[in-house]
């Protein structure tokens, strides 16, 4: 069995890096983030308030989150798109708060990992999703390259973009993510701190892919 935890904030190339780990290594790949989103996305499409619980588990019990070859199914809808929204990502990190939330999500996520090798993406999955994952990575940057990362998404994307904007936004999110009740964003203690700031797509595929040769004996 090989379950690849990585964890850390938003902008570090935490879904890059996994997504090109599974096709290294022939895992499949689980964004655990996107089950967020896609809870953010039907509280605000559907005026749930996202801090009020009880209305969040009236939601919870008629919502089906799932993926579908890579895309991310609300209640049957591929929603991929429609979640990489700066409100739908704040949207995500307030509805995270919860711990109904949080377990719907874990439940999901444990369920897909029991069966097949997976890396899985997301905050606490070394933490709390997969505590006995055989790889845990703690992915981080500085908010100034993680910003600036998102900034060239978007214009990329041919989207509009403030750099001071998406600043304040990681910064109110890293914030957010490290401070809540439940499994706040925090590195394990038998995780791999690997800093990101300073290092291409390629260098951070073949330090995580050194990591799992070290950790597990398995090659790519
Ligand atoms: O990773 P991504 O930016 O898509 O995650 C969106 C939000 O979902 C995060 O800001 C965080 O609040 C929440 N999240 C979480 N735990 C995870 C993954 C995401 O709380 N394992």
């Amino acid at each position: 069995m090989l379950r690849v935890a990585i964890d850390g904030p938003s902008g570090t190339g935490k879904s890059t890096i996994a997504k090109a780990t599974a096709v290294r290594f022939g895992l499949e790949y689980i964004d655990t983030g996107a089950m967020y989103r896609a809870l953010g996305l039907k509280a605000r499409r559907t005026g749930v308030d996202e801090f009020n619980e009880d209305a969040v588990r009236e939601m919870l019990g008629i919502t089906s989150i799932d993926f579908n070859g890579g895309a991310t199914m609300l209640d049957g809808e591929d929603v991929s798109g429609l979640i990489r929204t700066n409100e739908i990502s704040m949207a995500a990190s307030n509805i995270s708060k919860l711990a109904i939330v949080r377990a719907k999500v874990d439940e999901v996520s444990r369920h897909l990992a029991a069966t097949k090798d997976v890396v899985m993406e997301g905050r606490d999955i070394g933490t709390t999703v997969i505590p006995d994952a055989e790889v845990k990575i703690f992915m981080t940057a500085s908010p100034e390259i993680r910003a600036e990362r998102r900034y060239k998404q978007l214009l990329e994307a041919g989207k509009e973009a403030d750099y001071d904007q998406i600043l304040k936004e990681v910064q109110e999110r890293d914030y957010q993510d490290s401070h809540r009740e439940v499994s706040p964003l925090r590195q394990a203690d038998d995780a791999v701190f690997l800093d990101t700031s300073n290092l291409n797509i390629e260098e951070v595929v073949d330090a995580v892919a050194d990591i799992i040769m070290d950790k597990t004996g398995r090659r790519a």
